[in-house]
């Protein structure tokens, strides 16, 4: 049997939030079944957080009210207490909480220190794990921060102990404004795994500098098998200047696939959605190179 990579389809959280298109509602609702129709099992389409400071998710719990469950677990964002109770409220099947590895982008995003993001994460851990809801940690700017430089992998990995014992059952590297080469990856995803060896472990890339294909190879080389991708490439932070979109879920599809790895998602559905957000829902040009180009060999 091949090896299984997962896919976390981000499009509809990291993806959207950052588009200075604003879908309404009820197409994002449409893009959401689609990736469902496409093979996504797993998807991040809520963040709790401040509604004026992101607005493309002011509609979150209308979106986890109408969103189908049956075939999909949807993962809801939280940045602190607030947040991870109203993504109880909503039924999220996963909560994931995000904290910062280095303090320019953490005052920047949700005005905390990396302690405080961990310190925090182990207060309100028990509020997921009470109402029985898996609970992962996110991250971010896991490999360089935008004020400050360069992270350590060792202060990523320290962060990683603290999201285990806070009983964090997956944790994600976010490379949130796309500086990671395939060898930084490897570090990171080595020193991790040492400090938290029970977590699995999860890899977000952003292509800003043209790295993130290369980065999701070093990762699954490294023994990584969840890879977070967006439909279409599209996405980027609010709070981190220049940063562009994630890599693209059908560009990650077909490396993987020709690489003989299972994702569960068929390359064509993925690439009509892409085309469908650059056509008709967006109405601007994306990023994907699958979408421009087209798998092979062609399907007839
Ligand atoms: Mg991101």
């Amino acid at each position: 049997m091949s090896r299984r990579i997962e896919i976390v389809e981000v499009g509809p959280r990291d993806g959207l939030q950052n588009d200075p298109v604003l879908l309404d509602t009820p197409v994002k609702l449409e893009f959401i079944d689609r990736l469902i129709e496409a093979g996504v099992k797993r998807m991040e389409a809520a963040s709790f957080v401040n509604p004026k400071l992101v607005p493309a998710m002011a509609d979150s719990d209308a979106v986890m009210d109408k969103v189908d469950r049956s075939k999909c677990a949807f993962i809801g964002l939280a940045l602190n207490e607030r947040g991870m109770r109203r993504a109880i409220e909503a039924g999220c099947d996963e909560i994931n909480f995000v904290m910062v590895a280095s303090e320019g982008f953490g005052k920047a995003n949700q005005n905390a220190t990396p302690e405080e993001t961990a310190d925090l994460l182990d207060r309100i851990a028990v509020l997921a794990h009470d109402a029985g809801i898996p609970l992962s940690a996110t991250i971010s700017v896991a490999f360089g921060d935008p004020f400050d430089g360069a992270v350590d992998p060792r202060r990523v990995a320290a962060l990683a102990a603290r999201a285990e014992a806070a009983g964090a059952s997956e944790i994600a590297l976010g490379d949130t404004i796309g500086v990671a080469t395939p060898w930084d990856v490897r570090a990171a995803a080595e020193a991790v795994r040492v400090a938290a060896p029970k977590a699995r472990l999860r890899l977000h890339f952003h292509n800003t500098r043209n790295t993130a294909i290369a980065n999701v190879y070093a990762a699954v080389e490294a023994g990584v098998d969840v890879i977070d991708a967006s439909c279409g490439g599209i996405g980027g932070c609010p709070f981190a200047p220049k940063a562009t979109g994630n890599v693209a879920t059908e560009d990650v599809v077909y490396l993987l696939e020709k690489g003989g790895y299972s994702t569960g998602i068929d390359l064509d559905s993925m690439i009509a959605t892409a085309r469908w957000l650059e056509e008709t829902a967006l109405k601007h040009p994306i990023a994907s190179a699958l979408a421009k180009a087209g798998g092979f060999p062609a399907t007839p």
